[in-house]
């Protein structure tokens, strides 16, 4: 599975709709200083509901919302509504089908060859909402964390390497860095219950 396109519509300096192509190995997004290039990790983290742990660059939700006047939040107009869009491609069924119902609470996920998770927030006059799809179906937070904790993506886990991650994992002493290896190798989680047994 891998991200096969990510679509921002009024996301942070995306003011407007913007799909992203990525390719299936490897691809590098370059651009000037302050083009938005951070922005568009910031989108995937975002709508992949993992940015608690990681970190996106934002005081709150709405400040997420694109505005024209950005320096300047006096200036603020428009629609107050950001939407971000991850299009997975599951061609590889890392995710099963029956997976992906579970999940969305509905048969009707169309074909799951392709994923798309979509994440909205939405300011009003007095409030902000935060909404999440699944292929188009209505979902929770935790519907999506659990579908992709099931394929290895987890808040915890590292599948994205933020910016001073690396200096971190060098600063590490040698014990540390061994966890986030077992974490990444997915033998942690058998540690855990392993200790778990001998307290029994
Ligand atoms: P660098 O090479 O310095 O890391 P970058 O390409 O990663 O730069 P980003 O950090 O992604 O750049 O983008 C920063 C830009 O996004 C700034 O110009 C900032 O004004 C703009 N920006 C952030 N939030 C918003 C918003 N809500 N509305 C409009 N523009 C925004
Ligand atoms: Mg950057």
């Amino acid at each position: 599975m891998y991200i096969k396109a990510i679509v921002l519509d009024n996301f942070k300096s995306f003011g407007r709709k913007t799909k992203i192509p990525f390719y299936e190995d490897f691809t590098v997004v370059t651009g000037p200083n302050g083009s938005g290039k951070s922005n568009i990790i910031d989108a995937v983290l975002f709508a992949l509901g993992l940015a608690r742990t990681r970190g996106i660059r934002a005081e709150k939700l709405t400040d997420l919302i694109y505005n024209p006047g950005h320096e300047d939040s006096s200036t603020s107009s428009g629609p107050r509504e950001a939407v971000v869009e991850v299009i997975l491609d599951n061609s590889d069924e890392t995710l099963e089908r029956s997976q992906v119902i579970n999940a969305a609470g509905s048969e009707d996920v169309g074909d799951v060859d392709e994923i798309r998770i979509r994440r909205r927030v939405k300011e009003t006059e007095d409030n902000y909402y935060s909404y999440y799809y699944l292929n188009d179906r209505a979902v929770n937070l935790s519907d999506i964390q659990d579908l992709l904790a099931q394929a290895g993506v987890t808040p915890e886990g590292y599948n994205v390497v933020m910016q001073g991650d690396v200096t971190e994992i060098i600063n590490m002493t040698p014990h540390a860095r061994r966890e986030i290896i077992d974490e990444i190798a997915g033998v942690a989680e058998f540690d855990a219950k392993k200790e778990d047994a001998f307290e029994e």
